[in-house]
This record gives structure tokens, sequence and C-alpha cells, in this order.
């Protein structure tokens, strides 16, 4: 079968590792991103110079009628999408609960927990076999802060997360008999833009690995759990996080 999969957050970290193993693995590959065109430009020029197939796409995860402008834009151009990674994310302040304005709250609850519904319902339209489509898979990226809660830190962040695997867990299910498989993948600390220099200093040493994981560690679970190898996984919660629990 033809592999069309977008990645949302496409142009940086776990987003960009991913797009360029999907298309290693065969994918025509939809590069998502918000604000950073040159970014994500780059992500499909590469796939592109190795012989891949690649667009990019803008749109903000948060906002329906951009996500649906978003999934007809890939449609008409790539055809009928068989992969959906959601993967954009925000972290949002780092501090606690207390701290936190309304806005705080909101934006960060608009990417990490509303888009990742909004694109998983738009997909779930056009993949599902109810509706008249052919099936595929759906990866999302979580975080292990789900359930350390991250107080003191980021229990906001923690808690959308917390969201995205009760999402999985519920979709999975909810569209195992129409084609779809769902899964989580839930990355421990990776080297992207998202952490801080200071935090991937500190705790590389003190995670089992000894080490922080990087993008592409984590994208190669996402372009299993893609694949036809993880034909009857469905529901999982894949921790990739150099054996932190
Ligand atoms: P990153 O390097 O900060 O990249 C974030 C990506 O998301 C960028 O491509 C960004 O696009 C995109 N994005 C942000 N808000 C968006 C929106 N509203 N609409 C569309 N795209 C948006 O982050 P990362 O570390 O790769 O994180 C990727 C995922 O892994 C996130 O869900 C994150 O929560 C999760 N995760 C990360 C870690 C970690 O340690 N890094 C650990 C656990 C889980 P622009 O380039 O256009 O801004």
């Amino acid at each position: 079968m033809e592999r069309i999969t977008l990645i949302t957050g496409g142009s940086r970290g776990i987003g960009s590792a991913a797009a360029k193993l999907c298309a290693e693995a065969g994918h025509a590959v939809a590069v998502n991103y918000v604000n950073n065109a040159d970014k994500a430009e780059a992500v499909a020029t590469a796939i592109r110079d190795a012989g891949g197939i690649a667009m990019t796409v803008q749109a903000d995860t948060g906002d329906e009628a951009q996500v649906e402008r978003m999934f007809d834009a890939v449609t008409a151009k790539l055809g009928r999408i068989t992969g959906l990674v959601n993967n954009a994310g925000v972290h949002g302040p780092r501090g606690r609960l207390d701290e936190l304005t309304n806005d705080e709250i909101q934006a960060v609850l608009n990417t990490n927990v509303l888009g990742y519904f909004l694109c998983a319902r738009a997909v779930v339209k056009r993949m599902s076999t109810k509706h008249g489509g052919d099936g595929g898979a759906i990866v999302n990226v979580s975080s292990g802060s789900a359930h350390l809660g991250a107080p003191n830190d980021g229990i906001l962040y923690a808690a959308s997360k917390g969201a995205v695997n009760s999402l999985t867990i519920g979709l999975s299910q909810e569209v195992a008999r129409e084609g779809i498989r769902v899964n989580t993948v839930a990355p421990g600390l990776t080297e992207t833009d998202m952490p801080t220099t200071e935090v991937l200093e500190r705790m590389g040493p003190q995670l089992p690995a000894g080490r922080v994981g990087q993008p592409e560690e984590i994208g190669e679970a996402i372009v299993w759990l893609l694949s036809d190898a993880a034909s009857y996984v469905n529901g999982a919660n894949l921790r990739v996080s150099g054996g932190r629990i």
C-alpha cells in the first residue's frame, strides 16, 4: 500500500527526525509547521534530495479551520492519507500552577490537546472504512511526564499529555474495526529545542541510560508503529526513554 503520512510539527526536533525516517521507509511525507517555514522547507528538501516525496504545509493545529485546510491540501497534493503523527507540541511556562495565567493555560491546551483531537478527527474521517477510507495508523506523541506529573515545573504540560494518553486508549478501540490503529509514543528527555540546555545537561547523567535521547531514537519507534510490522499493536503506549519509568 502506498503510504502518505502527515507529521504535525515536522519542522524541528522529533517531528523532523520522524519525517526523514518515514521518507526513508518509503512514505510520501507532509511536513506541518506553524511558524518556521524555512526549517520545514529544509526538512522537505532533504527528503527530496534523498529521492523521497515531501511537501510542507503551514497550519496551527489548534485551529479547526486551518486543520481542515491542511488535510485537504495534503490529500490534494499527495493523495489519500494513510498515517498521522500527532506530534506538534509546546511546553508552556515552567513553574508552579499558581503562577499560570488563563491565557498561558489555554495556549498549551490548544496545541497539545485540542490540536491532537482536531487532527485525529480529521484523519479518522478520511481513513476510516466507515467513511469510505482504506484505513491507516495514528501515532500520538505524548510524554512520560503524563504519569510523572512534573510538579513545580510543568503540571499543565504533563496533564495535557495525560489527555493524549486517554485519547489513544479510547480512539484505538473506537476505530479498531475501521482499519485504523492508534498508538502512543512517550519519549523521555530528548535533545530538541523543547527542554532547556540546562535541563538536558543536568538530567542526562541522572537517567538510567546516562544520557538524553536523540530525536531519531524517538522517530524510529514512530515509524515502526506506523508500519505493518506493528499490525497487531493497537492502543499501546510505547515509552522511549532510555529506561526512565
Ligand atoms: P520542538 O523541537 O520544540 O518542536 C516543536 C514542533 O511543533 C515544531 O515543529 C513547531 O513548529 C511545532 N508546533 C508547535 N506548536 C504548533 C502548532 N500550534 N501548530 C503546528 N505546529 C506547531 O519539540 P520536540 O521536542 O520535537 O517535541 C515534539 C513532541 O514530543 C511534542 O509533542 C513534545 O511534547 C513531545 N516530547 C518531547 C520531549 C523532549 O524532551 N523533547 C519529551 C517528551 C515528549 P515551528 O517550527 O513552526 O515552531
